[in-house]
């Protein structure tokens, strides 16, 4: 059988760089390499762990699965779905509850994030946020989950869930491993942080034209001379160097360290670049966006095969727990 992969975006909003780069990239090389059995999901149950809109819920997940299409996600090759649709996420998500404690959830850092972010809604929801997460990849048994470096916390409770189910009740899950791209780590525009959709300022989508992301990208924060130790602000724009003009980033750095460096120039070049590698998945979306029985039938038949592999976990865990 092929090893089962699985990763998922929240329905908060459009996509962004840092989505692209350290999730969808990477979910697309493990969709090509064809040695796997790839599982793409819309996590629309997660969203609503902090405030939300429900009037806007239901375009804002659509546009994901029209994201995920544009960039390449192949409904031939990769099971694509909404997490409402399986309920059986939803309901291993509870017997895996079982086992883990509440002061472990309380003491993650991304909850602590949230919390304070969020002040006012400090839920059950947001508690269980890890599990649910941990839910979605073992109701699979997907041994790799393609995802930015910040989910790594939530990949170690997927470990603890899956290990200690196994012990208790015998089950077979994988501990399941991030897979990690060159950009599994995209900053935050401001220069502090990771580029997040929650963060006001922080990101550069990718439907952006390219005025757009060249005035973003002339904001970061480099109001310094150029030679010496690099601001915050500064290293971010060599991040971006880094990632999008690796050719060049050599000449630039001489020419910072030198203090000729123009970091207009710098910033222009890193700006093209980014349009550049967005055109194509830009003028594809449109075209997808063109279909939507086409959209309405990925739905469909990702619904059905990932609640075929799903019903029977849950069958299995069931069974192994004495509920059936
Ligand atoms: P956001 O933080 O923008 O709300 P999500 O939590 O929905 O994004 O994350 C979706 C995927 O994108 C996850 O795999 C996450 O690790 C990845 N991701 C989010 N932000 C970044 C970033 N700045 N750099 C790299 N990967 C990221």
């Amino acid at each position: 059988m092929k090893k089962r992969v699985f990763s998922g975006i929240r329905a908060t909003g459009r996509l962004h760089l840092g989505n692209y780069l350290g999730a969808v990239k990477g979910m697309l090389q493990l969709q090509n390499s064809h040695q796997y059995e790839t599982i793409y999901c819309v996590v629309d149950v997660h969203t609503i762990t902090t405030p939300y809109d429900k009037e806007r819920l239901p375009q804002n997940k659509r546009e994901i699965i029209v994201d995920y299409l544009a960039a390449g996600l192949d409904p031939d090759k990769s099971i694509i779905i909404y997490q409402s649709d399986v309920p059986e996420h939803t309901e291993l998500a509870f017997y895996l509850s079982s086992q883990m404690s509440i002061a472990r959830m309380q003491h993650l850092p991304t909850f602590k994030d949230k919390i304070k972010q969020h002040p006012q809604h400090s839920t059950m929801a947001l508690l269980n946020y890890p599990i649910l997460m941990a839910a979605d990849i073992l109701v699979y048994k997907a041994g790799l989950v393609p995802v930015g470096i910040d989910q790594e916390p939530h990949l170690e409770v997927a470990r603890e869930l899956a290990r200690k189910m196994n012990q208790t009740y015998k089950t077979d899950f994988p501990e399941p491993v991030r897979f990690a791209t060159k950009g599994e780590y995209v900053p935050s525009l401001k220069g502090e942080g990771k580029m997040s959709k929650s963060v006001e300022g922080s990101y550069i989508n990718l439907t952006d034209p390219y005025e757009t992301i060249e005035k973003k990208v002339r904001q970061i924060p480099t109001a310094t001379a150029a030679g010496g130790k690099m601001t915050p602000g500064v290293e971010t724009l060599f991040k971006y160097a880094r990632l999008f003009i690796p050719d060049q980033l050599k000449s630039y750095q001489q020419a910072y360290d030198q203090g000729s460096l123009k970091f207009v120039e710098l910033k222009d070049a890193v700006a093209q670049a980014i349009y550049a590698d967005l055109k194509p998945f830009q003028a594809k979306r449109q075209q997808i966006a063109n279909r939507p029985a086409y959209i309405d039938d990925v739905i469909r038949t990702g619904k059905l095969k990932a609640r075929e592999i799903a019903s029977a976990t849950i069958k299995e865990v069931k069974e192994k727990m004495g509920l059936a």
